[in-house]
């Protein structure tokens, strides 16, 4: 998790969001967590509540995200958008505002996304690393195949220690790093695609390179749209190179390919960042009471069901209702229970 403490919280940016009058401090939010846990469960209505009804999902933003500071003013642009967070943010905003509305303490905080505001050290993004120690036994023909098209300047062998190699971004236990290619290449077989560049296969996937068993991009869908790239000598038979497929992909499946690094090879970390890292995008976080944690849009509709005291829970564009009870272990988090304090 996150290296950051309340402490941090920036007094001026929470008490502009979180003036109004508080009627949910932690001792009610407890007494409220505890009455929950200790309630029966509810009877299950057999078809949807009225309530029930669905709401619009936000419009897929673009593949790229300018996000302009609240505080300093700054634009950071993204890239990519992997997360969606133009959507993502307008959706956690409101919800900030609803759920203070009904009394709870609750702000939140997307300094992260500002680069300003925020630097890479302070959210512990590396942005590189030296290689400390290699793999034993050697890597497989694809890992070292691919060592040399992301680090050119690599030896043939893969890592020696002392490289420096870029980091990309990190996965969620931040144990593991991830080096990309600086230039991605995009294979598919020419059987899966039609002259005009349609995929005509089901099942057909994207190759970093024109080998059957080499890394998998993504799978393609049949009747997707991709642009062929003009044939190079020596190109081999029966491959088709195409373009980085983000116009019709519609997913996020399209991520430059990476290969995971385990944190005892590296050390030696630094802090710049070249261009804002993408997992700036996953760290927006709600503060409640002081404590803060990572914000999930779901946790809106589970919050305002909680403090409205219902039972029953129906999410948005779901038809289904479950019991409240079911996200106790998520309201605890949330909230923190009466053990933490
Ligand atoms: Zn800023």
């Amino acid at each position: 998790m996150k290296k950051l403490n309340p402490d941090e919280i920036d007094d001026a940016r929470a008490s502009t969001l979180a003036a109004e009058g508080v009627l949910f401090d932690r001792a009610k939010l407890n007494a409220m967590l505890e009455d929950l846990a200790s309630s029966p469960a509810p009877e299950i209505p057999t078809r949807p509540q009225a309530m029930c009804y669905a709401i619009a999902l936000p419009p897929r933003s673009e593949s790229s995200f300018e996000y302009v500071c609240k505080t300093c003013g700054t634009h950071t642009f993204y890239k990519r958008d992997w997360r969606n967070t133009e959507g993502l943010l307008a959706e956690l905003r409101e919800g900030a505002v609803s759920l203070r509305a009904m009394g709870l303490d609750i702000s939140l905080d997307e300094s992260a996304l500002c680069c300003k505001c925020r630097s890479a050290k302070d959210l512990d993004i590396p942005s590189s690393c030296k290689v400390v120690k290699v793999k034993e036994p050697a890597p497989l023909p694809w890992f070292k195949r691919l060592l040399q098209s992301v680090l050119p300047s690599s030896p043939p062998q893969g890592f020696q220690v002392g490289d420096i190699v870029a980091i990309k971004d990190f996965g969620n236990n931040r144990r593991c790093f991830y080096v990309a290619p600086i230039h991605p290449a995009y294979w598919i077989k020419s059987k899966d695609i039609s002259d005009n560049g349609k995929v005509t296969s089901f099942g057909a996937f994207l190759y970093c390179q024109p080998r059957e068993d080499d890394i998998i991009h993504a799978n393609v869908s049949v009747g997707m749209c991709l642009k062929i790239l003009p044939a190079k000598p020596g190109d081999p038979k029966g491959w088709v190179q195409v373009e980085r497929p983000s116009s019709c992909s519609g997913s996020d499946d399209f991520a430059d390919y990476s290969i995971g690094i385990d944190k005892e090879f590296l050390g030696d970390f630094s802090y710049d960042e070249p261009e804002p890292s993408s997992s700036r995008l996953g760290m927006i976080d709600w503060v409640i009471n002081g404590r803060r944690i990572e914000a999930k849009t779901r946790d809106i509709d589970i919050m305002q069901s909680f403090l409205k005291g219902d039972r029953l829970r129906c999410p948005p564009n779901s038809s289904s209702v479950y019991p409240l009870k079911e996200e106790l272990l998520r309201l605890e988090e949330l909230f923190g229970t009466s053990k933490e304090t």
